[in-house]
């Protein structure tokens, strides 16, 4: 059964791989339709409509030539040998029975409130399963090594030169700790990979470590990922996620399962910028973390909007140049519709915060951890929100305190 299911892994990976060019099932499509309307303006966060301009002053330049390097990152996870042999490690037949139990679950739930889909499908059972697995079996955190001599433990000393072996797999620096026994003396290194292959094998780190190894692992369970870059100094994905048709946040290092508003709301940062890379480009998706930019809005500096859309265009250019032409129009389309799903985020928090700003109108915390569902459920009616006995109402302009008894 598993072997089956790894072939089928490995088969998907391979058809993924030739997409460009094998023929796409719809590439006829354009005979039976317009001609292709051209994406929409981007809207920043003060939805003035940008025109991409190309940086020119020095600081702006760099930050593009940091995002480029940046955007390399999830490209090292496109390695169809090294993702069968790092799927090996896997214990599937756990996991997919994990899933399967909680996805069940999930259906019984929908079924008993009369709803006709669960909140979660298979698929996203599947993530939160392989997580689960990961930070609990798998891979360990590592803050100060322990003596490798000893077993001791051990003080940072300072940072060392990687040695050839280090370099050869993927590590740009080395972290120096000293044994605390004086009769060992030993000095531990702790080189920081980059490469997710060789995190295999090593199976420690901190956030950096986890993250690319975790988004590697998604990717070897045929998973389609995106490695978020926080210029907060955080990493995490996000997963499309089949069954809700959209990106989900998903932090291996805090094991939280879409939780976006975990480092604003839950950890009271202020976030700059939050951008998505991956094989089919990069996406601003600052605003799925900060709802509200005046709260949790970091300084957005590094460079213009104009000039952030531009360099956004550049990677998703360069990404898809080779992909036939209904591939690119496809995702073309899902830039515009996760941009709709984007905007509405900041619409339905607004909406929240008018609500919580009426008399007597109590946002309860069961409200706030609630609030993603609310919103997704709300995509089509941002006013809706929980109200102060836990029913969904709309905010009532006439809205007296009397009535919320
Ligand atoms: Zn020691």
């Amino acid at each position: 059964m598993t072997k089956r299911f790894r072939r089928v892994l490995s088969t998907k990976r391979m058809n993924d791989l030739s997409r460009s060019s094998s023929p796409a099932p719809y590439s006829d499509f354009h005979d039976y339709h317009e001609p292709i309307p051209p994406p929409p303006s981007y809207n920043s966060i003060r939805n003035i409509p940008l025109v991409p301009t190309a940086p020119t002053d020095a600081r702006a330049i760099r930050f593009r030539s940091m995002l480029h390097t940046l955007a390399n990152m999830p490209m090292n996870w496109e390695n169809p040998g090294l993702l069968d042999e790092a799927l090996r490690s896997v214990p599937l037949e756990r996991i997919y029975a994990e899933a399967d139990e909680e996805s069940q679950i999930n259906q019984a739930e929908a079924a008993s409130l009369g709803h006709q889909e669960p909140k979660l499908g298979y698929q996203d059972c599947l993530i939160k399963a392989l997580m689960k697995w990961f930070r609990g079996s798998f891979f360990s955190w590592v803050n100060n090594p322990y003596c490798a001599t000893c077993g001791s433990p051990t003080q940072g000393v300072g940072m060392g030169a990687p040695s050839d072996e280090e370099k050869a797999h993927g590590a740009n620096s080395v972290e120096i700790y000293k044994c605390s026994l004086a009769q060992c003396g030993h000095f531990e290194r702790f080189p920081r990979y980059n490469d997710a292959f060789v995190l295999m094998t090593t199976r420690r780190g901190r956030v950096g470590e986890w993250t690319n190894c975790f988004g590697m692992l998604c990717r070897a369970m045929g998973l389609r990922v995106r490695w978020i870059w926080n210029s907060e100094d955080h990493v995490w994905v996000e997963i499309f996620s089949t069954h809700q048709k959209r990106w989900v946040h998903v932090d291996p290092c805090e094991g939280r399962f879409d939780q976006p508003r975990l480092y604003t709301q839950g950890w009271g940062r202020k976030l700059s910028y939050c951008i998505a890379f991956s094989r089919d480009g990069a996406t601003d998706v600052t605003r799925r973390y900060v709802r509200n930019f005046k709260k949790h809005g970091g300084d957005r500096i590094r460079c213009t909007e104009p000039t952030l859309l531009y360099v956004i265009e550049e990677i998703r250019n360069l990404r898809r140049r080779d992909l036939a032409k209904p591939e690119k129009f496809r995702l073309k389309g899902e830039d515009m519709k996760e941009d709709k799903e984007l905007a509405q985020n900041i619409a339905i928090d607004l909406a929240l915060e008018l609500c919580q700003s009426l008399p007597g109108a109590v946002l309860v915390p069961e409200t706030r951890s609630k609030a993603e569902e609310a919103g997704q459920a709300a995509q089509n009616d941002p006013t809706r929100v929980r109200g102060p006995n836990g029913a969904t109402s709309r905010p009532n302009p006439h809205h007296r305190p009397e009535d919320q008894r």
